[in-house]
């Protein structure tokens, strides 16, 4: 019998003695026998199944939060992302790994509109203003390559946008 692992203890939950297959209980300092009260592994459950159950609603919650604190939130993830740049990255590359297409598909929606604009009339409009270039002068090869250069640039406006934007 080991008494510290609560192994003549009952779990309240699934009610085996010494918790569910022998697990044992996690310490709690604040209970009177300094164990929780439910055993390792339906505490795992319970905080997995909670969490898979209302999903929906820790995200609503969140995203009040984030709505009604703009300021804060983003102070604070600028904060976390100064102080954890490799870790921001990870997450990052881990999201995308898992939702590329989502990710892809964001983008998509977001860059459409913005890139929309970019047709002949409004380039050539960019070019005379950039080098002075007269509109009759300008070749369509040159359209496409500032076309293109406009394109990378605004992703990567984009991108650092987001990466400012709340976290979900
Ligand atoms: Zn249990």
């Amino acid at each position: 019998m080991n008494k510290i692992n609560g192994s003549n203890k009952r779990c309240t939950k699934c009610g085996e003695v010494g918790g569910k297959d022998g697990c044992g209980f996690h310490k709690d300092g604040r209970k009177k026998d300094g164990l929780k009260s439910q055993c390792k592994i339906c505490r795992l459950h319970s905080g997995r199944e909670w969490r898979k159950n209302n999903r929906e609603k820790v995200r609503q919650v969140r995203r009040e939060y984030c709505k009604n604190n703009r300021e804060k939130v983003n102070q604070a993830s600028r904060e976390r992302r100064k102080n954890n740049p490799e870790k921001v990255r990870q997450v990052n590359r881990k999201y995308y790994k898992n939702n590329p297409e989502k990710v892809k598909q964001a983008s998509k929606k977001r860059g459409k509109n913005n890139l929309e604009k970019l047709n002949d009339v409004y380039i050539k409009k960019r070019l005379s203003r950039q080098f002075n270039i007269i509109s009759k002068d300008t070749t369509q090869q040159l359209i496409d390559l500032k076309r293109e250069q406009l394109k990378k640039y605004r992703l990567a406006k984009q991108r650092r946008k987001e990466l400012k934007q709340c976290h979900n």
